[in-house]
């Protein structure tokens, strides 16, 4: 099946807003074995949007448009489809049923304009996608073998409705099942993972692909078959084998996981507390660890210690320790992750310093010079990390790098 995305935006255009919507199908329909062939970007303008959309289906298979969805005089994409395919929009009565709904729970005073309406009326005949994120309803228009996809715009709406509808129609249209495992991986570079499980990548099925996230790389395990066919027989060898291979550097399963959300669970499972102790991260560890829900469970307190007077003061860190070693030093940063376990009483600790540039760089301790400590039940220890890149990405990583840390010592 050849696939193409219009996206529909003046704002696109204009640079206001990056177009993710287009990302992220890409990326789903690759998942899927549904080729991209075209991205294309058109105002809200109704004479452009019709011919792109002309354009499109002359060349594809499936087009899948997004955004002007919405109820305003600019969101057209809906009605240039009908005209298109010369079908009428008729009511859908669900679709009004859930909109007057919705709308008086949101503005219990206030009446449905015109514009509200016209989110329920669709191309006669075609297929709606009800919208559990947002008023817009989606659908799905097919003629003559092919058919468009209408998306709304904003990303929470559309990745849901891609997920919950766009996904299985593609599923069943394509006659095949799709069942595919995400292995999160830590501490091995993309060409590194790449080495270790070359031969993998050979096989037709399940295929294995590689995605390189910020600070870590994601292997995706994709085995198909006819629908309804049992896919795990497929799936369980070479998974088996990705995670001998890998070892320890695989620290989730799952598309959506983080490594906040893996060293949370750990520490949830074996009810044990953490406490943070930042320098150069500034409170972005507690950020990271804060952000997930439950977070509450196992987060005692964070340290933001910047200057040397707060890490003396705060977190007990000898003044001696700092003039002969300074504040980024391996004795430093086990000091900060001693002090705030003893502080707070949690089981374990953490701690960064570093230097995160631009400036304060010297020969011995150049800039991403960073020093992560780990305070535990068994004593406290400190690692020494080199980072290249800008200050934020230094930070991200010193933060991932500190999670990973003490994920290594929870499975150890
Ligand atoms: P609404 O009901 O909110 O009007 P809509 O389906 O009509 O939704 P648009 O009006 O085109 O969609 O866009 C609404 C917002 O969604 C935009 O302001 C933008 O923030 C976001 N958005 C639209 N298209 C994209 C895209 N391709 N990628 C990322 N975000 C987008
Ligand atoms: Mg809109």
């Amino acid at each position: 099946m050849i696939c193409e995305i219009l996206s529909v935006g003046t704002e696109l255009l204009m640079g206001q807003v990056a177009n993710t919507d287009a990302q992220y199908i890409s990326r789903r329909l690759s998942e899927l074995g549904v080729n991209v062939f075209r991205h294309t970007t058109v105002g809200d303008n109704p004479a452009r949007v019709k011919e792109a959309l002309q354009t499109a289906l002359s060349r594809s298979d499936l087009v899948i448009t997004t955004g002007g969805l919405g109820p305003t005089e600019d969101d057209l994409t809906k009605e240039m489809v009908a005209e298109h395919f010369g079908l009428p929009l008729e009511l859908h009565q669900p679709s009004m049923d859930a909109l007057v709904d919705r709308m008086k729970r949101i503005h219990p005073d206030r009446p449905l304009t015109r514009n509200n309406l016209k989110q329920a009326y669709f191309p006669a005949g075609c297929i709606v996608m009800p919208n559990r994120r947002g008023t817009a309803p989606g659908c799905i228009v097919e003629q003559q073998g092919k058919a468009v996809a209408v998306l709304p715009g904003p990303p929470r709406e559309l990745k849901d409705m891609f997920e919950q509808q766009l996904e299985p129609y593609l599923l069943k249209r394509q006659e095949m099942a799709l069942s595919s495992r995400f292995f999160r991986v830590f501490g091995v570079g993309e060409s590194n993972v790449e080495t270790i499980l070359l031969d993998l990548f050979h096989s037709e099925n399940p295929t294995l692909a590689l995605y390189c996230g910020a600070a870590e790389v994601t292997a995706r395990l994709t085995a198909s078959g006819a629908p309804g066919e049992n896919l795990k027989p497929l799936l369980d060898p070479v998974e088996a084998e990705i995670r001998k291979r890998l070892g320890d550097a695989v620290y989730a399963e799952g598309r959506d996981e983080t490594m906040e959300g893996t060293v949370l669970s750990l520490l949830l499972k074996r009810h044990e507390t953490i406490a943070l102790a930042e320098s150069c991260t500034g409170g972005e560890l507690s950020e990271m660890l804060t952000s997930c829900p439950g977070a509450s469970g196992a987060l005692v307190e964070g340290f933001v210690t910047y200057s040397n007077e707060a890490k003396m003061r705060t977190l007990g860190v000898r003044e001696g320790t700092l003039k002969a070693f300074g504040a980024v030093s391996e004795p430093c940063a086990r000091e900060m992750a001693e002090g705030a376990r003893s502080a707070t009483g949690a089981t374990w600790a953490l701690s960064v310093t570093g230097i995160a540039g631009p400036d304060g760089g010297t020969p011995e301790k150049p800039v991403g010079t960073v020093y992560i400590g780990l305070a535990g039940p068994l004593g406290a220890s400190a690692q020494r990390f080199q980072f290249l890149g800008d200050r934020a990405w230094i930070r991200t990583l010193s933060c991932q790098n500190a999670l990973n840390a003490l994920r290594l010592a929870l499975i150890h």
